[in-house]
């Protein structure tokens, strides 16, 4: 978001800042709401990633990997319950969060906001690809891997809290990793897993580099907060909708140098934008260092409204 769009950086982290209280300023309340604005395929991957999180958790519980059948009756419930209370805007008044928990039905889509209706086919699309997903990873050589090894040395993403399990000081700034899952091998190898909702074969494109990159940082945290062998750590990408295929990472010294430089180089960058680059007080700069920009994102933006909707007075300039 940084380097797509610095105003929209600005909006996301710093101006929808306190939105969630009534006495907020208007337009930090409008852009708390803006904020949580989804897209389909950021949905489709959220949800993907939560039914994941419920397998891995029945496998846990049950010892045995559970059926096509009942996981794609489960999907298909919270894609129809989450696809009605976003249609029905329901999130203009109810709670994302209640008691500390996530209300996992929670859902508002750009498209209802916005009033843009989606063409029936693309919903059923993603409505099929959630499906494929789901199938890919049943199928998947890796899930039946883990079901091997020991379920006490598992660390399955909590999102029904809704909280980062991984939190570690860097050089004194905090840095959040947020892994999908961990687990360790019957060969003792410490490997760190995430699951991917796109189709690498079928875009033609791959994800390879940032995702190198991603689970680089996460390999880092493993290495040099944990304390795992470098030669026992294993970073895994696995594309579920491409039935589980999985790019298997392993790292270096070097590459443990590189994912330190890029970490380092992360916070610079984003620290620039702060009064006094002060991590500490983390407070933006003023709007001049966030400029907009002018291209065919501004459409999709979820901050379009109060950033270039000409109709709307209260835009900031
Ligand atoms: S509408 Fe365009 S300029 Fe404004 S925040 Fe979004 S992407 Fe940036």
């Amino acid at each position: 978001m940084f380097d797509s769009c610095l105003r929209r950086y600005y909006f996301h982290y710093y101006l929808s800042w306190g939105g969630w209280q009534r006495q907020a300023p208007r337009i930090a309340r409008e852009a708390f709401r803006l904020k949580r604005l989804t897209s389909l395929p950021l949905w489709r991957g959220q949800l993907v990633h939560y039914i994941t999180t419920k397998v891995l958790a029945s496998l846990r519980a049950k010892g045995r990997i559970p059926a096509f059948e009942d996981v794609s009756r489960y999907t298909l419930e919270r894609f129809e319950t989450q696809l009605e209370f976003s249609s029905s805007k329901k999130y203009l008044t109810e709670p994302k969060k209640k008691g500390g928990r996530l209300n996992i039905d929670w859902l508002a889509l750009f498209e209802h906001e916005y009033g843009r209706p989606f063409p029936p086919e693309k919903l059923q699309k993603t409505r099929n690809e959630c499906l494929t997903a789901m199938k890919g990873l049943l199928e998947s050589e890796i899930l039946a891997t883990i079901a091997e090894t020991d379920p006490d040395s598992w660390a399955i993403e909590n999102i029904d809290l809704a909280e980062f399990a991984q939190v570690f000081d860097f050089e004194g700034a905090k840095v959040f990793a947020k892994t999908d899952f961990m687990y360790r091998g019957t060969d003792g190898s410490f490997n760190i897993v995430d699951w991917k909702t796109f189709s690498a074969r079928s875009s033609g494109k791959g994800n390879t580099g940032k995702a190198r990159v991603q689970l680089g940082v996460y390999g880092y945290y493993a290495a040099s907060i944990l304390g795992e062998p470098l030669d026992r750590i294993r970073l895994l990408e696995v594309n579920l909708l491409d039935g589980g295929a999985t790019v298997e990472y392993s790292i270096s010294s070097d590459d443990l140098d590189e994912f330190y430089r890029h970490i380092h180089g992360g916070i610079d960058k984003l620290s620039s934008v702060l009064i006094k680059g002060d991590i500490a007080r983390n407070e933006a700069g003023p709007p001049d260092l966030f400029p907009k920009v002018d291209n065919g994102l501004c459409r999709y933006c979820n901050f379009y409204r109060i950033c270039k909707d000409e109709n709307n007075p209260d835009r900031l300039p």
